[in-house]
């Protein structure tokens, strides 16, 4: 898989494994404040037009120390590796904190972080997670309304609505530019590895977003996509994994294993890029209908809603992609995601799709184990498609 060998990508390597260390570089040159937001649904364009970088707040590789001491062992990697973060400086780039969604676990992360720096701004604009109410829409414009007004205040800015529209219009191109590549590992005429995916999806929720876009032109630009895709892998989706990136290094083992990843509804993947935000209009407005708008293109385990759901929506893409299983990455103790596997997984299995669950934790990963059960998987699936029976 060598595609995307150029110094564009290593660019976007070296920032999306710093992410802090990209945001302290752009403050010095840029002279204006960062501001860190948190998973999964904050619209980062109303904190670019004014004026400032939106961070979408990463998972660290560095073992929880401090925050071990902060939070309970029964939350997830990703509230304890932030809350840890907070204890020991590595969030202090950060001029302000902003998040709309509120899992019980990242609300807990936020009290930590309020209370490790205190002179921090931090606004919780909650937006409702009830999609489809008659009031649905109303209460997100409001928090929109709110946000802005939080957000002029701590960065002594006004917000205009063409700065607006023109942040929209720049995070609706990047969005745009990301979904070619996964269009392209769609077909598996691109060999781009699920690892260096995530490297371009994950950099650019750090980087200046124009800056973004113009490494991920010169990357599409480099591009010779095969005129076929390899016929003796095993077509896999992969599922799940809210807020925080798999292991690099897991997904690479999975595919080492015989095995194509062609499609995602991934946090760190399709589900961050699934939305655009509508050009036309009053773009706050806009705003809350892109947030409306991602459940529908995206059905999310953490928001409820009538007329659309998760399991459809993975059953759905499956078709379209040719899948021909899944695995799910479930970030031990996400609870969002365990109260909702039992659905997924009932709605694969009653289809006779293959459906295996890998759970992650923010310690390491039991590399041979999962090496092995994933072999057996993709054995399986072979089997199943060459209709021998199994040995299991
Ligand atoms: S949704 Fe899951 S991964 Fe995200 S903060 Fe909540 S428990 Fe953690």
């Amino acid at each position: 898989m060598d595609e995307l060998d150029s110094a564009a990508f290593s660019v976007l390597e070296a920032i999306a494994s710093n992410p802090m260390g990209y945001a302290a570089d752009w403050k010095r040159r840029a002279g204006r404040p960062v501001v860190g937001s948190f998973p999964m649904n904050f619209p980062s364009e109303i904190v670019h037009a004014a004026g400032a970088l939106p961070v979408i707040v990463q998972e660290s590789r560095t073992p929880i120390t401090e925050g071990r001491s902060l939070l309970p062992e029964f939350y997830c990697s990703y509230t304890r590796s932030v809350a840890d973060q907070a204890a020991v400086g590595e969030l202090d780039v950060f001029d302000a904190f902003v998040l709309a969604d509120h899992c019980v676990q990242l609300l807990g992360a936020a009290d930590v972080i309020r209370w490790a720096k205190p002179e921090t701004p931090m606004h919780f604009a909650q937006f409702i997670s009830s999609m489809d109410d008659p009031w649905s829409g109303a209460q997100v414009r409001d928090k929109v309304a709110s946000l802005r007004v939080e957000v002029e205040e701590i960065l002594d800015v006004t917000i205009a609505p063409e700065a607006l529209s023109a942040s929209i219009r720049a995070f609706n191109k990047n969005r745009h530019l990301l979904r070619q590549f996964y269009e392209l590992r769609k077909t598996g005429r691109l060999r781009v590895s699920a690892s260096q995916l995530q490297v371009l999806v994950k950099s650019s929720m750090v980087m200046e977003i124009n800056e973004h876009n113009e490494l991920l032109e010169g990357l599409l630009a480099g591009l010779d996509p095969h005129s076929h895709a390899p016929d003796s892998l095993v077509r896999l989706h992969l599922s799940g994994h809210f807020c925080a990136p798999p292991r690099p290094e897991l997904l690479d083992l999975i595919e080492e294993c015989g095995v194509l990843v062609v499609n995602d509804d991934l946090y760190h993947g399709t589900r961050y890029i699934s939305t655009d935000v509508p050009e036309e209009g009053d773009p706050f407005d806009a705003l809350a209908t892109w947030y409306l708008d991602r459940n529908i293109s995206a059905p999310c385990g953490t928001r409820v809603q009538r007329n659309v759901d998760w399991d459809t929506y993975l059953v759905d893409s499956l078709e379209s992609s040719g899948a021909d299983g899944v695995i799910t990455l479930m970030a031990k103790f996400c609870e969002p995601l365990m109260l909702y596997y039992p659905e997924l997984r009932k709605a694969l299995d009653t289809r006779d799709i293959p459906v295996l669950l890998i759970e992650t934790e923010h310690e390491g990963l039991a590399a041979e184990s999962v090496r092995t059960r994933v072999e057996t998987f993709v054995e399986r699936i072979r089997r199943q498609k060459l209709k021998v029976p199994s040995l299991a």
